[in-house]
């Protein structure tokens, strides 16, 4: 019998706020570089202290929320999800289960060539814990990350394979970028992910039990949980047990998982309204300020550039991974009305460039105008640069920015393009290998090489090739 799996995803991600979600402490978004540096009495729950939600917690989320096309919320509020574990000294977390912020929503992206869309249950907004540090046979507590903001993004059941959510999770991961809402780093941990699966046969119209896999903080042990808890339901299930509703620990260096906790429902938080917080009123100026800074999906600009610009795929994927690399190439595009020419540009030279450069990290970094490249690919264009040497002058701009087309003349790098002061050079150079030309016409065409080669030395390599070429076959015959 065929099996379907069906998957849903929680994904947190760290909000990107300048200060935490209920305290002005620094809201550390990497790894802060020592323990304990970001705190004070309320994000350390000193007895009394009162929680005041950030105003900025909640435009972010809500531009997160509309940027996956969600229902805007005008009224939601904080609930108390009581339960214990040492990394919550108050035994409680805020969070929203009742009336999250947005709600209904979806995410579209490509699957192998495909567009396709997900559909989003909601998103709320709640707090991070603080965090264990297992070490030297003792458990140390880092306060830092406590009550840092998160979004809880909840999708529905509705991945039935690991490409399609492999490309919903790189998806999100970009407008969350896009947007400025988070770094959504899974090895900073500001990307984390738990995945509920279950397994029916194809006939069936429900599907059956499924588990929560929890904590699944890479792209790749996604990848791995998919796989395994796929395999570990078919398994019993054809031996003729049955799935526990249950939730799952994944031990990525045993590539395994073994079950935490068995069916729990909302009664077990004992959820109740948050007392020490209003709910969250959103009036229609907080919201337009919030839509007034949403920007062009990722997706939309990849299909651009794939169906007006005509890139290859690849190509798009690179450009759209990340906002600052996409304004960049559109900018030099508007400069250049050459897309494809301007994407090789960016793709093959400027970005590995950078990828060696220990001092500039993206390409919002560069000490040049963008204009002097727009101009190195016209002098391209034009004849007047070959693209072996627009390298060298890329290089420089580079290293110590400048104008392009002195580079190209003090280098002597301008290709020489008239055809007259060619054509005697190539006279010369015919005039001077009287044997090479006899070898040439006689059996030997593999020598046209030579010809052309004397002529770029003649010209001080700053010839066209491409004119020496034409004008050789002329003469040689
Ligand atoms: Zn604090």
């Amino acid at each position: 019998m065929k099996y379907v799996k069906t998957i849903g995803l929680e994904i947190h991600m760290r909000i990107k706020s300048e200060t935490k979600m209920f305290c002005s402490c620094k809201n550390a978004v990497a790894l802060a570089p020592e323990a304990n540096i970001n705190v004070c009495p309320i994000c350390m729950w000193f007895p009394g202290m009162l929680p005041a939600l950030n105003a900025e917690v909640v435009r972010l989320g809500l531009i997160g929320g509309m940027m996956m096309n969600c229902e805007v919320n005008k009224y939601s509020r904080f609930d108390r999800k009581t339960y214990f574990y040492p990394d919550s000294p108050n035994s409680y977390q805020i969070t929203q289960l009742y009336d999250p912020i947005v709600w209904l929503g979806s995410v579209k992206t490509l699957v192998n060539g495909e567009t396709r869309e997900f559909r989003i249950h909601h998103m709320h907004l709640e707090n991070d814990a603080w965090k264990l540090i297992h070490t030297w046979g003792k458990t140390l507590c880092d306060f830092n990350r406590a009550w840092s903001p998160l979004m809880e993004i909840v999708t529905d059941p509705v991945f039935h394979d690991k490409e399609e959510v492999m490309e919903f999770l790189r998806e999100l991961q970009k407008i969350m970028r896009a947007a400025g809402v988070s770094d959504a780093d899974m090895e900073k941990g500001q990307m984390r992910c738990d995945v509920n699966l279950s397994i029916a046969p194809e006939w069936a119209k429900e599907w059956w039990m499924r588990t929560e896999t929890k904590n699944v903080n890479s792209f790749s042990a996604i990848w791995r949980v998919i796989d395994h808890e796929y395999k570990r339901q078919l398994k019993i299930i054809e031996s003729g047990g049955e799935i526990d509703q249950e939730t799952r620990g994944w031990d990525d260096e045993k590539w395994t998982s073994t079950s935490q906790r068995s069916k729990e429902d909302a009664m077990d938080y004992r959820y109740f309204p948050e007392p020490d917080l209003l709910p969250i009123n959103l009036t229609d100026e907080f919201i337009s300020e919030a839509r007034a800074c949403l920007v062009e999906l990722p997706i939309d600009r990849r299909l651009r550039y794939l169906n007006e610009y005509k890139l290859w795929d690849d190509d798009a994927r690179i450009l759209t991974a990340d906002k600052a690399l996409s304004d960049y190439f559109e900018g030099l595009v508007s400069l250049t009305k050459d897309p494809k020419r301007s994407c090789s540009y960016i793709t093959t030279i400027l970005l590995a460039i950078i990828k060696e450069s220990e001092e500039i990290n993206s390409v919002s970094e560069l000490k040049f105008d963008m204009k002097q490249l727009a101009r190195v690919i016209e002098l391209v264009n034009w004849d007047e640069l070959s693209s072996t040497n627009s390298k060298q002058v890329i290089e420089e701009l580079f290293n110590n920015g400048g104008d392009a087309d002195l580079i190209v003349d003090e280098n002597n790098l301008r290709q020489k393009n008239d055809t007259w002061a060619l054509e005697a050079i190539v006279d010369e150079v015919i005039a001077n290998f009287p044997n090479q030309v006899e070898d040439y016409k006689g059996w030997n065409e593999n020598i046209f090489g030579f010809f052309v080669w004397q002529s770029m030395k003649a010209s001080k390599w700053q010839g066209n090739p491409k004119i020496f070429n034409e004008l050789l076959k002329k003469k040689l015959g």
